[in-house]
C-alpha cells in the first residue's frame, strides 16, 4: 500500500511534487471513482488514468537493439533506455537490461524492472540459451564446430572452460552460434580463440524471445 502520489511517481507518471497538479488535470480513478486527494492509498487493483488502466505491473520488454546504443544507465553516448517511453524510463525501481550487448551488437535484448526475474534470466546457473549470427573476417572451417562444442575451451583471462556451444556454418563467413552463458564479449572472444574475427554480431534470440517481427529500435511488452 502506497500513497497515490508516491505510487504514480514510482510508475514514472509524474514526480511526487507534480502529483497534486497531475491528479487535478488527469482523470485518475480508483475503483472507478475519480480521486484528487493525495492522501488516498492505492492498492494496485483498479487504477485508471484518463480511462486507461494504469500499467502498474512489472514490465518485461523485448527490444531490437540498434547498432550504436549502450546497455548502461550512466554513459556519455546513446543509451538503450532512451528508446523506451519516458514514463518507463522514470520508473522506480529502474528498468535494466537482462545482461548486456556490446555497443556494436544488434538484436534481442530483454529489459525489466523485476529484479528477481532479471537475476533468474541472467544467472549462469540457469543456462539460458542465446542465439547469435556472426559475420566473420575469415572463412569458417568444420573443426571449429567440435572446438566450440567440446566444453573444454578456456578463454584468455578465464579459469573455467566454457559450456558446450552449438555452431552452425550458414555460409563460409556466416555462423549461427548458440551459447548458454553471457561472459564479457564472449562470442567475439570465442572466434578470436580460433584465430578469426567477428565483423558484425546480431543476437537472433534470448531464451524463447526472437526479434524477427521487430525493426531495429522497436520493442514489445511480454506478458509475465
Ligand atoms: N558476445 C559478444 O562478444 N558481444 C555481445 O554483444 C554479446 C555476446
Amino acid at each position: 500500500m502506497k500513497r497515490i502520489d508516491a505510487y504514480l511517481s514510482s510508475l514514472g507518471y509524474c514526480s511526487r511534487s507534480e502529483a497534486k497538479k497531475f491528479l487535478k488535470m488527469n482523470d485518475v480513478c480508483i475503483n472507478q471513482s475519480r480521486v484528487f486527494n493525495t492522501s488516498i492509498k492505492a492498492n494496485h487493483s483498479e487504477i485508471s488514468v484518463n480511462g486507461e488502466k494504469l500499467d502498474d505491473e512489472k514490465l518485461l520488454i523485448l527490444l531490437h537493439k540498434p547498432d550504436g546504443y549502450i546497455c548502461s544507465h550512466n554513459d556519455a553516448g546513446k543509451l538503450i533506455y532512451s528508446l523506451l517511453p519516458q514514463r518507463w524510463q522514470n520508473r522506480n525501481p529502474k528498468i535494466s537490461t537482462i545482461g548486456r550487448l556490446d555497443i556494436d551488437t544488434t538484436g534481442a535484448i530483454l529489459l525489466t524492472d523485476d529484479g528477481e526475474l532479471n537475476h533468474k534470466l541472467s544467472s549462469p546457473k540457469n543456462s539460458v540459451p542465446k542465439i547469435y549470427e556472426a559475420n566473420l573476417e575469415k572463412p569458417l572451417t568444420q573443426d571449429i564446430i567440435d572446438i566450440f562444442s567440446s566444453g573444454e575451451m578456456i578463454l584468455k583471462g578465464e579459469e573455467k572452460a566454457l559450456k558446450p556451444a552449438k555452431l552452425d556454418i550458414v555460409n563460409p563467413n556466416l555462423a549461427r552460434l548458440e551459447i548458454v552463458e553471457g561472459k564479457y564479449h564472449q562470442v567475439k572472444r570465442m572466434f578470436a580463440y580460433v584465430g578469426n574475427k567477428v565483423l558484425k554480431l546480431h543476437r537472433v534470440s534470448f531464451y524463447d524471445f526472437k526479434v524477427d517481427d521487430l525493426k531495429e529500435g522497436e520493442y514489445k511488452l511480454i506478458s509475465i
